[in-house]
């Protein structure tokens, strides 16, 4: 639609990486010879201004959402981090030129021909991460390209260019001009990857994470390997990364990162678990107890979770923690009473029975939990009640 109109339209950055290397785009991006009021005339209601200051418009289409922006490229950087203005350009060479790696720097025109003026396809292939022209300037001009340099290597397993990772590394002070919050993306981005362990580079990470001791940084780093990737899993790996630093530490760091609540509590109810002593190898009836008082804590996500990080910081038990989150995945999946919400019986028929309201109905109702969950009373109405009467008269 765009060329119809007298203009040129390429797939640029991530979505051409993606393709060539045979992946599914999460999403589009489409670089322009059109101006932003130009495009929102081409696509009228389909067209919204979602970032006019960097040419960015967006438009709906049946097929999903495209960010479509102007050539341009970026003005002088003052501040580490931001250019003080983006002009727009003629070519889409220029355009690419601005993009911070070789494998984000690729567009294919709408003809299908791919412009790869520096050679990122040859990257893929020999799967190297490199910067755009000199890194040490690219990485002045913007500092958050060191995090997204490990962040794009780690996803990819990719070896990381000599010249662009010394740059990284000589550079990495320089990330006190990123935000909090954009260390935090990236970071989780890093932590979701396959095996970022090797992508954790002391030198960087002393500025991202400088609670962390540098001699805690080898064995957490082998931690996270052992654990499963995806960006469910995150909480679980900043644990694996955070467990030198205790709960509040880890708490405290995640809170200088502008991370939120449930990150926070997620990761630190991890590191507390860890603290405490790793659970010895358990019997069948210890194990399904075991599994019931940890549902009755936390969800099965959590759990499940925990095993895994019990598992990496005791290989040689694995077993019985894989039987562990078994048996939980099994509970859970039969809706075995694990927790008070579950019993068959709640405050409101306590009272109705006669107890007094008040604090003791939640101590009648853990007793109760425990007689169900030990399997010394059926979870039935009658019985519950039977129990609570002769408990509260005790
Ligand atoms: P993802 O799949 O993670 O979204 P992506 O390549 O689309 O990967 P984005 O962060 O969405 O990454 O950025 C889109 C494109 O914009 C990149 O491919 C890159 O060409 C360019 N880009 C983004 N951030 C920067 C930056 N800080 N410096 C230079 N170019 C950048
Ligand atoms: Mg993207």
């Amino acid at each position: 639609d765009i060329e119809k109109r007298g203009f040129r339209a390429y797939l640029v950055g991530g979505c051409v990486r993606d393709l060539l290397l045979g992946r599914m785009p999460e999403d589009w991006d489409i670089a322009s010879s059109a101006r932003p009021e130009q495009i929102m005339e081409i696509f009228g209601a389909q067209a919204l201004p979602t970032g006019l200051k960097h040419g960015t418009v967006t438009v709906k289409t049946w097929d999903g959402a495209y960010e479509i922006t102007t050539f341009r490229t970026d003005g002088a950087y003052s501040d580490g981090r931001h250019p003080d203005a983006v002009a727009y350009t003629k070519t889409i060479e220029e355009d690419l030129s601005r993009r911070d790696l070789t494998i984000n720097a690729m567009a294919i025109s709408s003809s299908g021909r791919l412009v790869d003026p520096f050679d990122g396809a040859g990257d893929l292939a020999r799967r190297v991460i490199r910067c755009v022209g000199k890194a040490e300037r690219r990485f002045s001009e913007d500092a958050l390209r060191i995090l997204r340099l490990y962040r794009f290597a780690a996803r990819f397993g990719f070896a990381i260019d000599e010249a662009t990772e010394a740059a990284a590394k000589q550079l990495a002070s320089h990330l006190d001009c990123v935000s909090a919050e954009r260390i935090e993306e990236e970071l989780n981005k890093l932590l979701a990857a396959p095996q970022p362990g090797v992508y954790l580079e002391p030198e960087v990470l002393a500025f991202v994470l400088p609670e962390l001791p540098p001699e805690e940084l080898t064995k957490a780093r082998r931690r996270i390997d052992a654990l499963p990737a995806g960006t469910e899993q995150v909480s679980a790996r900043w644990a694996a990364l955070l467990l030198p630093l205790g709960e509040t530490g880890a708490r405290k760091a995640l809170k200088r990162l502008k991370c939120s609540n449930a990150r926070i509590d997620g990761a630190a109810v991890l590191v507390r678990e860890c603290g405490e002593k790793t659970p010895d190898t358990l019997d069948k009836c210890d194990l399904c107890l075991q599994a019931k008082r940890l549902l009755g804590k936390y969800d099965l996500h959590t759990v499940q979770q925990l095993t895994a990080l019990w598992t990496a910081l005791a290989p040689e038990e694995k077993a019985s923690f894989d039987a562990l989150r078994a048996e939980a995945e099994a509970l859970t999946a039969q809706g075995t009473c694990c927790r008070i919400s579950q019993l068959a019986v709640n405050g409101r028929d306590l009272m109705a029975a006669g107890a007094a309201p008040g604090p003791g109905l939640r101590r009648v109702l853990e007793a109760l939990l425990e007689e169900v969950i030990t399997g010394r009373l059926p979870n039935e109405k009658t019985e519950l009640l039977a129990f609570a009467a002769r408990f509260s008269a005790s």
